[in-house]
């Protein structure tokens, strides 16, 4: 983990690259990244390369949920090929777990506290349960 920190303060000098309490990218140039996790060092990695995916491609903000799976998706790619760069092993099943976890999140996210019916999202990322008519809106999520 320590040489890849190293190897992107090189070949990002305009990154700030800090320990933190989650892996995360905060707009414009900060990456965190966590001293202590569940994860193993190539896990670890891979999560900061997600992190560098998403500055890369540069799209932060989102409305829906479906953008930012799409983001998501994205950022995750772009460490697929930031991979190659750095010598390291991708794991698929890794970054399905990961794209899974917020899947379920939104689901749950998605689901009318009266009715326990999926509500449905509109382009302004409000909820609306098609049986009660209440709307509402979930946290915005580490990404
Ligand atoms: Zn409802
Ligand atoms: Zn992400």
């Amino acid at each position: 983990m320590q040489n890849l920190i190293k190897k992107l303060a090189k070949d990002y000098p305009e990154l700030i690259i800090s320990a933190g309490e989650r892996f995360q990218f905060t707009p414009p140039n900060q990456l965190f990244y966590a001293k202590t996790t569940e994860y193993d060092d190539n896990e670890a990695q891979l999560l900061l390369l997600h992190e560098l995916g998403h500055y890369l491609i540069d799209e932060t903000d989102y409305l829906t949920d479906i953008e930012l799976l799409e983001i998501e998706a994205k950022a995750w790619a772009k460490a697929h090929e930031l991979c190659k760069k750095y010598n390291l092993k991708y794991n698929e099943d890794f970054a399905e777990d990961r794209l899974d976890s917020y899947r379920n999140y939104l689901h749950y996210a998605s689901l009318c506290n009266n009715c326990q019916l999926a509500g449905y999202q509109d382009d302004r990322g409000n909820y609306h349960c098609p049986l009660c008519g209440a709307t509402w809106k979930h946290q915005k999520i580490p990404h």
